[in-house]
């Protein structure tokens, strides 16, 4: 089942707080009201990458309520995503911030354009876990104990899935996008890393440097089935 198109321009499902940001910005989530598979489907921890929030948003506002059959945070770091920033409003790399065995308080470098020095410089907080986004999101992690997590990011356009599970095979197969099982660098503090050390299998989903209107059409219909009763096979 799908929502008629004329009322798709409104998100008619009803969130739950899981944290407030540095700028008191709300955390949500929206929770299933009964799931099977139980996969965290989480956008937007850097917020310089919005593209993955829409695309997750259109494929959330393309089904009913009853039809979502796993979590979905649609925007990890709000605060980043108003300001147009990869950082939170503490200028913190929250990927570089969870508390794992690696974590780092050497800043971490980042680029915008292709060909151009990794010279922007980030935090990665004053200790592990410092940020209230990075607090919540562990929380609410904790609480609702998901069989897998997705983490969108772009536009390294990959799969990465280092436990090389069915479900990456499947987004991989579904989207066309290659598997790899790391991204060829290291990533210390990242959500990637803690998700490993704390046992939850998590596939990052880094879309390629396309078009949003070309995302919606070639990715909006894997969404919706990550989103609903997800059968593999
Ligand atoms: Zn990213």
């Amino acid at each position: 089942m799908s929502v008629p198109h004329s009322d798709q321009g409104k998100l008619q499902h009803k969130s739950t707080l899981y944290g407030k940001s540095v700028l008191n910005n709300n955390l949500d989530i929206f929770l299933p009201s009964s799931n099977k598979s139980n996969i965290l489907i989480l956008a937007g921890i850097h917020g310089d990458e919005p593209e993955s929030i829409v695309l997750l948003s259109e494929a959330l506002r393309s089904i009913p309520s009853e039809d979502l059959k796993n979590p979905v945070v649609l925007c990890a770091n709000p605060d980043g995503t108003l300001h147009g920033t990869r950082a939170n409003a503490n200028g913190v790399d929250l990927n570089r911030n969870f508390p794992t065995n690696d974590w780092t308080n050497k800043p971490v470098f980042y680029r915008v354009k292709s060909g151009e020095p990794q010279d922007i410089e980030l935090s990665t907080g004053a200790k592990p876990g410092s940020e209230p986004e990075t607090k919540a999101i562990i929380k609410i992690i904790n609480e609702i104990k998901p069989s897998s997590i997705i983490s969108f990011h772009s536009a390294l356009d990959c799969i990465e899935d280092p436990q090389n599970t069915d479900l990456g095979k499947w987004i991989s197969t579904k989207t066309g996008i290659p598997l790899v099982d790391d991204v060829g660098y290291p990533t210390p503090g990242s959500f990637g890393t803690w998700a490993t050390e704390n046992e939850f299998p998590l596939i990052t989903f880094e879309v390629p440097p396309k078009p949003l209107t070309q995302m919606i059409t070639d990715y909006v219909p894997t969404l919706v089935q990550l989103l609903c009763d997800l059968d593999l096979h």
